[in-house]
């Protein structure tokens, strides 16, 4: 059988592989080390122990039937009883690798409101929404999703299933992963149903975001990913659509290592990502005093500042400013940049703007070739020119 093997004639009852053990699965009892269903299978323990008591045994590769996995799963991030933009921007992409597919999309829901929210998802795109009727659901416990995930990934023996790339789905998804035995592409900005093959291919940045790779994940199931959110764009809403629901039963006893309290709500920190007019700077603005000029310029025509990562790292902008791979994406109607020279990274957080003006003195600069329009100059003159312009207007 799968799964963390003690061999208790080598374990001496040491101890420290509960020590090596971040999930609290391992204890010492009548002197061997003994583990519970809390194991993740990340290995630390096989690695911690000096007698070689411990190993991972999974399962051959043949005993995986592909052919009885089916059906493209997302699982729906919601927090305070609000689904997340990017449960909506799965459950489109979804639909359409479901149609490439010719099989179901089912969304798991868990949480507030998770009855309303499975109408919206239904009318996303969704054939069928599984609901966690468990109220430790509302807590986004990652111990808590992980019981629930790769109980129900054992169950029904999905093909793909889809995450959001968010803080939550980034700690969330390697956990089911390794959990259910399969291998997981992070942050994806692609995906698609390879015609051949038919195997998901899952496209993200690689090198520094200097290449994109495809990586397909042939010989295990579910195909799985997590996706970064505002990549993928949100699907109308079609309240005609029809759809099931269905109740899961709580997982049974789960021994999660941390618990939730209460919650402090901290005032939101404004995001740059819905803008719908954006003045991005970057570092051919010359000097911090001349943010002043940006700032005038945005408030003027009612924009938002974004920035590329060198303003960050200087200290000039705050990260929540930041534009592009490691920073946010955005899609404003507008964007106009601002002494930026257009790097790969920061053009992964632009590709969804509509209108790009770009101010740059080199007119071989990249950000060129994202802009619908090219203004060749320099980036201070033409910022005091268009507020001049802006006030006399
Ligand atoms: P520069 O590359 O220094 O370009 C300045 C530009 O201003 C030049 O094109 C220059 O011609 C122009 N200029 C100079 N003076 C003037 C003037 N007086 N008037 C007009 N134009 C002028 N970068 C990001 O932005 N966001 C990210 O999320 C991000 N993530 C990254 C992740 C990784 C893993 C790595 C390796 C890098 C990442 N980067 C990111 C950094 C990225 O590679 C670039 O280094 C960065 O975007 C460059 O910022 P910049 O264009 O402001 O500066």
């Amino acid at each position: 059988m799968s799964g963390l093997h003690i061999e208790l004639e080598k374990c001496v009852g040491c101890g420290l592989c509960v020590k090596s053990c971040d999930a609290s699965a391992l204890a010492v009892e009548n002197k061997k080390a003994a583990v519970n269903n809390a194991c993740v299978m990340c290995g630390m323990c096989v690695n911690s122990c000096p007698f070689g008591a411990i190993s991972i045994r999974k399962e051959e590769k043949s005993q995986v039937n592909l052919a009885s996995y089916k059906n493209i799963w997302v699982f729906a991030e919601q927090n305070d009883g609000k689904l997340t933009d990017v449960a909506y921007e799965l459950t489109g992409k979804g639909r359409e690798l479901a149609e490439q597919r010719g099989c179901g999309l089912h969304v798991l829901l868990a949480g507030e409101n998770a009855e309303k929210n499975a109408k919206k998802l239904i009318a996303a795109g969704a054939d069928k929404v599984i609901i966690y009727t468990d109220s430790r659901a509302c807590s986004n416990s990652e111990e808590i999703y992980t019981e629930y995930l790769s109980a129900a990934i054992t169950k029904y023996c999905p093909e793909i299933v889809l995450f959001g790339a968010t803080k939550f789905g980034r700690s969330l998804a390697p956990r089911v992963a390794a959990r259910v035995q399969t291998g997981l592409t992070a942050d994806c900005t692609e995906l698609s149903i390879d015609s051949e093959s038919q195997l998901l291919r899952q496209t993200r940045p690689a090198f520094g975001g200097n290449l994109m790779a495809t990586i397909i994940c042939p010989d295990n199931r579910p195909q799985m990913a997590t996706v970064r959110p505002g990549i993928m764009p949100r699907p109308h809403s079609d309240k005609l659509r029809t759809g099931k629901i269905i109740h899961e039963p709580p997982a049974g006893k789960i021994s999660a290592k941390t618990e939730l309290l209460k919650k402090i709500k901290t005032p939101p920190s404004e995001s740059i990502a819905d803008a719908e007019k954006l003045i991005v700077v970057g570092r051919g603005i010359g000097n911090q005093k001349n943010l002043e000029l940006v700032k005038e310029a945005a408030r003027l025509i009612g924009a938002e500042i974004g920035c590329s990562r060198p303003l960050v790292d200087m200290g000039w902008c705050e990260y929540r400013h930041q534009v592009g791979q490691t920073g946010c994406t955005v899609a404003p109607k507008l964007l106009i940049s601002v002494g930026v020279s257009g790097a790969v990274q920061h053009q992964a957080g632009i590709a969804r703007a509509e209108n790009i003006i770009a101010i740059n003195h080199d007119p071989e600069a990249p950000i060129f070739a994202a802009a619908h329009c090219a203004v060749v100059g320099d980036a201070v003159e033409i910022l005091k020119e268009l507020i001049t312009a802006l006030k006399s207007n």
